[in-house]
This record gives structure tokens, C-alpha cells and sequence, in this order.
């Protein structure tokens, strides 16, 4: 910002504070008082800082949005991991969702927070302007992370979901566990799985009950670098009703049109 910007726009540094409803009366009769002038340039500011605090709040609705924002949101989320455990108690000690959705949250408000910091001390607003353009780009991703991390959660905890073991034929094999929630999808979780060679992966298929049904392809995944299998599927190909069993199968990269070998592991989803 040019000195001749700074004397026509005396208040421009205080218009997020102005958004975020952090000044002192004085100061903010004073802000309020230029942007009554009709300043364009303030005023689109201010709607600039508007959105940016509208999303923070839509992150955090119990939180301010100042310096102790981080530490509160990271607060909402174990009271709301720990609520959600204490109501259903039986349910995978070892699942990471939890954790997943306190960290994507936890970055998630760094990359809002650090648009906030850019946003107020970036000294040119075209240099401001591409980097909240490349932040929102980053959040975009995160938020569908965050979605999908927070669905998985519901899933697992829902107690209306069903739970369906799923050993392994081979003997040192770990069992997996599949958890199918009726609108919300298909959570296939398992620890310590051997890496399958090459490029293969792991494929997921629903068995139709039908007589004769072919099986329904569904995901692919390989475990990660620890052997942690996290699959979740969001639009099963087939109803819980329809479906006699869960497969897993080593297939090709990219998954196969049918099983092409013997499943590792087979999980039934008829009635207990
Ligand atoms: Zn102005």
C-alpha cells in the first residue's frame, strides 16, 4: 500500500479487525464513519473480511476468531471424539478416524488462520488477493478431507450401523472389520497388512444375494507404508438388504470388472 493509499484509506488496516468485531468503540465509530463515505475499495475489504470470519465461525461455532481460535476448536473436537467414544464403548479401540478428524481440522484452521494473517498484514492486495485465492483452493480440499473423515466417524459410531467381521482365509493374515451404515456407506478398516507386490491392489465387492449374481465391483486401496487399511465407500453399488457377503480380492491396479483371484477375506452381511 502506496503512502497516498494510506492517507485515503486511514482505516484500511482496521477493517478485519472492524469484521471480526475486535476494535475498541472509538476506533470502530471511525472505521463505521469512512465506510458510510461510500469507499468502495474499504468496503470490499470488509466483505472480503466478512467471508473469511463467516467461514471461520462455520468451522468453529463456539469459537472467537482471535489468537486462542486454534486451541478452542482443537478442545471442541476431543470433547466431541470423547463424547462419541463414551456412546459406543464397543467400537474399534484401534480406529484412527477420530484422530484423522482432529488433525484435518486442526490444519484445516492453520490454513484459515494463516489466510486471516496474510490477508491482514499482506501490503499489496493483489498479492493478498492470490493468496487467499490459493489458500480457498487448499481449503476446498481439506474440506472435502474433513467430510470424508467425518463420515467415516459417523459411520463407525452410529449404532445403527452394522458391524461385519471379516477374517482371512490365510492364517497369517490380520482379519479386517467392515462397518456398513445404510445411508451412509461402507468403512473397511484393518491394521498390519502385508503390502501387495508391485502395482496390485485390494478390491472391495458386494456378493448379491440373487442366485447366480455376478459380484459388484466396488473400491480399490493398498495399505499404506504402515499397513493400515482405511477404505471408506460412500455410495455402496448394492443395499445392505441385497447383499449376502463383503470380498476383498488382490486385483490389478486400477481394480478388475470381477474378482480375478481368490478373496483374502470374506465377511457375511446377512442377519445375526
Ligand atoms: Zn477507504
Amino acid at each position: 500500500m502506496s503512502n497516498n493509499d494510506q492517507n485515503q484509506h486511514p482505516f484500511r488496516e482496521l477493517i478485519e479487525a472492524f469484521a471480526l468485531g475486535s476494535l475498541d468503540p472509538e476506533e470502530r465509530a471511525a472505521v463505521a464513519a469512512h465506510l458510510a463515505t461510500g469507499c468502495a475499495e474499504c468496503a470490499k475489504a470488509l466483505s472480503e473480511a466478512q467471508w473469511l470470519v463467516s467461514q471461520l465461525a462455520y468451522l468453529a461455532p463456539e469459537a472467537a476468531p482471535s489468537d486462542i481460535l486454534r486451541g478452542r476448536l482443537l478442545k471442541t473436537v476431543r470433547a466431541e471424539a470423547a463424547a462419541s467414544k463414551a456412546a459406543e464403548p464397543q467400537v474399534l479401540k484401534s480406529t484412527i478416524p477420530f484422530w484423522m478428524w482432529g488433525a484435518v481440522a486442526a490444519v484445516t484452521v492453520f490454513a484459515f488462520y494463516n489466510a486471516y494473517e496474510v490477508h491482514r498484514e499482506g501490503p499489496i492486495v493483489d498479492d493478498t488477493a492470490r493468496e487467499l485465492a490459493r489458500t480457498t483452493d487448499e481449503l476446498h480440499k481439506l474440506e472435502q478431507q474433513l467430510a470424508l473423515a467425518h463420515r467415516e466417524a459417523l459411520i463407525l459410531t452410529d449404532p445403527r450401523s452394522r458391524k461385519i467381521a471379516m477374517p482371512s482365509g490365510k492364517k497369517d493374515m490380520p482379519p479386517l472389520q467392515a462397518t456398513w451404515h445404510a445411508a451412509l456407506g461402507i468403512v473397511v478398516f484393518g491394521q498390519s497388512l502385508p503390502m501387495p507386490v508391485g502395482n496390485r491392489t485390494l478390491q472391495l465387492w458386494l456378493i448379491p444375494k440373487a442366485p447366480g449374481a455376478q459380484p459388484m465391483p466396488s473400491l480399490t486401496l493398498r495399505p499404506d507404508a504402515d499397513g493400515k487399511f482405511d477404505l471408506l465407500v460412500a455410495s455402496p453399488p448394492d443395499s445392505q438388504a441385497d447383499t449376502k457377503a463383503l470380498a476383498i480380492t488382490e486385483e490389478p491396479e486400477g481394480g478388475s470388472p470381477q474378482p480375478t483371484t481368490t478373496p483374502l477375506w470374506v465377511g457375511s452381511v446377512t442377519e445375526d
